[in-house]
């Protein structure tokens, strides 16, 4: 069937189609030969999980860490998260992932919340496809349980992309969770179309600008007032605003200018292991 297609494509790219047709065989292999192995990787103790601080600009000290997932496959080496999280939502190993995910960043966070850092947030990534599942609410409220960390530490960071087709699911979802006291952080906001409605229809607690707005509000006067706009916009919901992909001074600068509370990003640390993770707080404590 591959050297079916193979063939075809060739066939097409005489017609002009080239650039078109190369890029879906490349996803069909790719998928093809990734899926068993992504399959397995669970199993095989493949994922890990980097975290990333999340620091308050006016006090700075750290008041979270967002959970990264990692494959190192056997057969594949290092892939990132964008390579297979959309292979693992659309054949639907999101769904185990990400109760491994979850489960994992909060038995990490309990033991970071044994050793005195008893404020630290946990914020975990989730996708529709498991946010849709009937057994999330459930699953959430297993892990919780098992690793005896409270609703108020964790955070799921949702992104609009996927939710719209339909809110009113979402919408029930995120709000049973919001009432357990879990936060709710909207992801990335800014790039889909959608991220007005979900404000006013969601239970949100905060709001990730995204880091294609951080990174070019320096050079560009459309990205600086989108960033100005959101963070006031932000405020006057009653959220917190937290800044992605921080990068440099100035940029955080101008987060402190317009009140933005939080910021991530590559300014402070990259994603870190661990272990690395508590020697820098530890650093930023002295
Ligand atoms: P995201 O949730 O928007 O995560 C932020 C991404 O930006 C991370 O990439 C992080 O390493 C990167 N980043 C942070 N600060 C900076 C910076 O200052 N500069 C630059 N250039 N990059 C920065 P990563 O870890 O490769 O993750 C990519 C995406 O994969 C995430 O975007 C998220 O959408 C998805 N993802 C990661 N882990 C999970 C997970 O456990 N579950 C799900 N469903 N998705 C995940
Ligand atoms: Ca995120
Ligand atoms: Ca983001
Ligand atoms: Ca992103």
């Amino acid at each position: 069937k591959a050297d079916m297609a193979l063939y075809r494509s060739k066939e097409v790219s005489r017609g002009g189609y080239e650039f078109f047709d190369h890029s879906i065989l490349e996803n069909l292999l790719r998928t093809r030969e990734l899926e068993p192995a992504l399959r397995q990787a669970i199993t095989r103790n493949e994922l890990h999980l980097m975290y990333q601080p999340q620091v308050c600009i006016s006090g700075g000290e750290v008041v979270g860490v967002e959970a990264l997932i990692r494959w190192e496959s056997r057969e594949k080496g290092a892939l990132s998260p964008n390579e297979f999280i959309p292979l693992a939502e659309s054949t639907g190993l999101i769904v185990p992932i990400g109760e491994w995910v979850l489960r994992e960043a909060c038995t990490q966070l309990r033991e970071w919340h044994d050793e005195g850092w008893t404020e630290l947030k946990m914020a975990v990534n989730v996708s529709v496809v498991q946010l849709k599942r009937e057994s999330f609410i459930e699953t959430v409220t297993t892990i919780l349980n098992e690793t005896g960390v409270s609703p108020r530490s964790l955070v799921l960071e949702v992104t609009e992309s996927g939710i719209m087709d339909n809110v009113e699911r979402a919408t029930q979802i995120l709000g049973a969770l919001s009432s357990m006291g879990i936060g709710i952080a909207l992801d990335d906001f800014g790039t889909g179309f959608a991220s007005l409605t979900l404000l006013k229809e969601f239970p949100v607690e905060q709001i990730k600008i995204d880091r294609s707005f951080v990174s070019n509000m320096e050079t560009d006067v459309e990205s600086a007032t989108i960033v100005s706009a959101t963070i006031m916009l932000g405020h006057k919901l009653g959220l917190r605003v937290i800044g992605e992909g921080v990068e440099t001074t100035r940029q955080l600068e101008f987060l402190r200018n317009e009140d933005c509370e939080e910021a991530q990003g590559y300014l402070f640390s990259k994603p870190m292991c661990s272990d690395d993770l508590v020697e820098w707080m530890q650093g930023c404590d002295t």
